[in-house]
């Protein structure tokens, strides 16, 4: 399974705005199981904040066990911190399979570093965002520890309902932010910022002091905030989550934590952010998919869904739920989509054995019936479906090709097909312009 994209702020903010009891069942499915986006390890987000002014913690990252001994070693630090890199937030509270519990560990010697380690790389590590067997943990972050005497939320993303970037906080920080939320909303503080203007400094320092920073601190995390901010929109940034915002003891404001959520349309100008994505936790599936320029989720029912636009998608899922069934996976083909492409979706879908049936559901716009039609019927002939395929296509072309395309072929091969019903009439196919079933 790939890792999860959730990332609390986010989780938030789409509980806040999906209405509808099936759509949010689909998008958080969607949303545990998939990863569309650029995302980045920890580390690698801690490196660009340090880069830009962001207090961390120094550290280094290790691949092996002796590596983390040795970097251990090397920080000759008080107390050192030991974390698992995986994208999914809750380490501190998960569980690997090798029977270590937690993947956030502090400890005085070096050498304890090295043994923590051996239980964590190579083995998976499962939290409350992962999939039920976790997550497999290829690196770990080897930290200078320190005393943590509050820990805050911090967040800054883009929000819809606000037409632009907003910061979230909360004196409530460390813990599961939907739950602050759900219990005590007032202590979730929210300060809007004018993408044209940025942040102005009475905003960081009234955000500084909702957060609950008094003294020298409160200037100390407005300018850490309005640094963050900064980096939010130079690297072209979706989300950035800092959970916790603590303060030391010794009155230092540092980022324990980072997330990055990061803009898929910035590529062209992100170059270096994109080319450190870490593919590592995409199923191998996905990236096929993308190789091809096809987004591909995986799920864990048993209909395969074809489609074209991520709302389309969604709404196709609501359908499945709605009337009983699962959505194996989605298949999204975007525009502009050749032939080809929709012979390499077909066969990205039916490689997945849970697979018991393909639903294509497909509104032609830029990318008409025609070729949609011509795809399939390509795969039809070369891949020898195994599973009954329904398809609805309506839009641009539908009855022009399409159709005739569809039906000729579908006579062309009539020895593979056990039955043809034409316009299926379920509920949720019934406006379709051509709906058929395919029984193989
Ligand atoms: P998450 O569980 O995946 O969100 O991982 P975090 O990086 O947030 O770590 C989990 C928790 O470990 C934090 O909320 C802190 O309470 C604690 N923690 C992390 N780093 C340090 C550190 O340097 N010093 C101390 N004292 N606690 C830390
Ligand atoms: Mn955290």
């Amino acid at each position: 399974m790939a890792s999860p994209a959730v990332t609390q702020a986010g989780k938030l903010l789409r509980a806040l705005a999906l209405r509808s009891r099936f759509l949010a069942a689909a998008s958080q499915a969607v949303q545990l199981t998939s990863r569309r986006w650029l995302n980045l390890q920890e580390y690698q987000s801690k490196k660009l904040m340090s880069d830009n002014g962001v207090k961390v913690q120094r550290f280094f990252v290790a691949d092996t066990a002796n590596e983390a001994l040795e970097a251990a070693k090397k920080l000759n630090a008080k107390e050192i911190v030991l974390k698992a890199q995986i994208l999914a937030g809750g380490r501190g509270k998960g569980v690997f399979n090798s029977g270590l519990k937690g993947g956030v560990h502090l400890t005085k010697d070096p050498n304890v570093v090295g043994q923590l380690a051996k239980q964590m790389i190579g083995y998976n590590l499962a939290t409350k965002q992962t999939p039920k067997e976790g997550v497999k943990v290829n690196k770990v972050m080897v930290a200078e520890a320190l005393d943590i005497s509050r820990e805050t939320y911090l967040a800054i993303l883009m929000d819809r309902s606000c037409n632009g970037p907003v910061l979230v906080g909360s004196p409530q920080g460390g813990v599961d932010i939907e739950e602050v939320a759900a219990s005590n909303p007032e202590l979730i503080f929210k300060e809007q910022i004018d993408i044209f203007e940025g942040i102005k400094d009475s905003q960081a320092q009234r955000m500084a002091e909702n957060l609950g920073f008094v003294g020298p601190l409160k200037s100390q995390a407005a300018d850490q905030i309005t640094k963050l901010y900064n980096l939010f929109l130079k690297i072209d940034a979706t989300q950035v989550e800092v959970n916790p915002f603590g303060e030391t003891p010794e009155g230092q404001v540092v980022c324990f934590d980072a997330k990055i959520n990061f803009d898929d349309n910035a590529e062209f100008r992100q170059k270096d952010i994109f080319a450190m994505d870490d593919k590592s936790e995409n199923e191998p599936i996905e990236n096929e998919a993308a190789k091809y320029d096809l987004k591909y989720i995986g799920l864990d029912g048993n209909i395969a869904c074809f489609v074209n636009g991520a709302g389309l998608a969604m709404a196709t899922c609501d359908i499945i739920f709605l009337n009983g069934g699962k959505p194996a996976n989605f298949l999204d083909l975007g525009g502009g989509v050749k032939e080809a492409q929709v012979y390499q979706a077909f066969k990205l879908l039916t490689a997945d054995p849970k697979v018991e049936a393909i639903l294509v559901n497909i509104f032609g716009g830029i990318v008409n019936c025609a070729i949609i039609a011509n795809g399939i019927t390509k795969a039809c002939r070369e891949l020898e479906l195994k599973v009954p395929l329904v398809v609805r296509l309506e839009g641009t072309f539908v009855r022009q090709e399409s159709y005739m395309h569809i039906k000729q072929e579908t006579e062309n091969s009539k020895e593979h097909i056990a039955g043809i019903q034409e316009n299926v009439t379920h509920q949720n196919l019934s406006k379709c312009a051509i709906g058929f079933v395919l029984c193989y």
